[in-house]
């Protein structure tokens, strides 16, 4: 029998070799590997397909989180809020701006950003007078937008700025407006491993203000003026290769079929793991992409007799993610303790992510919930 994956590239390349192979052998005869109508039409389809007015892609997700703070001018004594149950770069790019990163703790059964606890460290900030609240930034999490009705309106209350950090969000969707359309502007990554992943690094970000557009174009290529000589302000060097422009144009036209077969798996796992194992909730009028099927164990012990199990039969997984961001080692000069954040800390403990991809079936599904239904029925 053959191997289950816990993202199945290979076989999606085998589904889809014609049009990459194609499309990168374009690139490779035209001989041009910055920019050009790749790149062109890559965003053209991305605005497209999200409904945004604006499309800036770029060299990875984390270039794309990070560009917008520097076309804001967040600095030093600004305080941007994050959660604390998100991969490290949503916080990292806030400390590279020299501002402060203010964790709030997330909701249990979505993992997502808790409109709560984002108030309430907003007031907290304001109490200790010490930073200035500028912006926030909401993770959407293994495929499910984060709470962006109530987010949002709490920003409003308060002048921030958000930005929707969309890397794992691609292809989710609130009662159909698609993600990438949320906040002031919005952030997405094309790491392999993402729902619409290349073959390298890459991202892309969204936006409807013809002023932060023209900003990110400019911080793209080295803070360009007029033209690439001329420097107006202080920028990267963060173009997305024409090459994985070539390669995601027809990763993207196969993605909402990906999606259909993720969320089809989705549901048997649900279904399989029902009363054993408690699946991330997907909120009523929400669309996951199901980038990661994330569920919660009972105890860190049980997660350690499932995982091992699995392993012992030849089936990945991943612990998305260990270590809550306010306890990484980087940010204990910021003062934060065990308990400051228990929701984020008690999912590190229990979370775990199983096989999903476009390409997975049902009996591969099926045969991973056999190996945990087993598991935890001899405990
Ligand atoms: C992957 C990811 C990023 C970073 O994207 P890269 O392309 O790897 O730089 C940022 N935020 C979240 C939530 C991610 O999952």
């Amino acid at each position: 029998m053959k191997k289950i994956q816990f993202n199945d590239l290979a076989a999606q390349y085998a589904h889809l070799k014609k049009e990459i192979d194609a499309g990168m052998a374009d690139v490779l005869n035209g001989c041009h590997f910055i920019s050009g109508p790749h790149v062109e039409q890559l965003e053209k389809e991305l605005c497209a397909y999200t409904g945004m007015k604006y499309c800036v892609t770029v060299s990875s997700g984390t270039d794309a989180l990070l560009m917008p703070l520097m076309a804001k001018n967040i600095h030093e004594g600004d305080a941007v809020f994050v959660p604390g149950f998100t991969f490290f770069a949503t916080a990292e790019v806030v400390s590279l701006t020299g501002a402060t990163p203010v964790f709030c703790d997330i909701d249990p059964e979505t993992f997502m950003m808790d409109p709560e606890s984002l108030s309430s460290q907003i007031e907290r900030v304001l109490r200790e007078g010490k930073l200035t609240p500028k912006a926030v930034i909401p993770v959407d999490l293994f495929g499910e937008p984060a709470d962006y009705p109530a987010i949002e309106k709490i920003c409003r209350e308060h002048g921030l700025f958000v930005m929707e950090d969309a890397a794992q969000g691609f292809g989710g969707a609130i009662n159909g407006k698609r993600a990438c359309c949320f906040g002031d502007v919005s952030a997405t990554s094309f790491f392999p491993a993402k729902v619409l992943g290349c073959y390298g690094d890459g991202g892309a970000i969204f936006t409807n203000d013809e002023e932060m557009y023209q900003a990110l174009i400019s911080i793209r290529v080295h803070g360009k003026g007029s033209y690439k000589y001329e420097n107006v302000r202080l920028g990267l060097n963060a173009r997305l290769d024409t090459l994985q422009a070539a390669i995601l144009i027809p990763k993207l036209h196969a993605l909402d079929e990906e999606i259909k077969v993720r969320n089809a798996m989705a549901d048997r796992y649900a279904e399989r793991l029902r009363g054993i194992v408690e699946p991330q909730r997907i909120l009523d009028g929400y669309f996951s992409s199901f980038g990661y099927y994330t569920v919660k164990a009972k105890d860190a012990a049980q997660r350690e007799i499932i995982l091992t199990a699995l392993k012992e039969q030849g089936i990945p997984s991943m612990i998305y993610y260990p270590i809550p961001l306010h306890l990484q080692k980087v940010y204990a000069p910021l003062g934060y303790q065990k308990g400051d954040l228990p929701i984020c800390e008690d999912l590190c403990d229990r979370v775990f992510s199983l096989p999903m991809h476009g390409y997975l079936t049902r009996e591969e599904v099926d045969q991973i919930c056999d190996v945990i239904q087993k598991t935890v029925a001899n405990q």
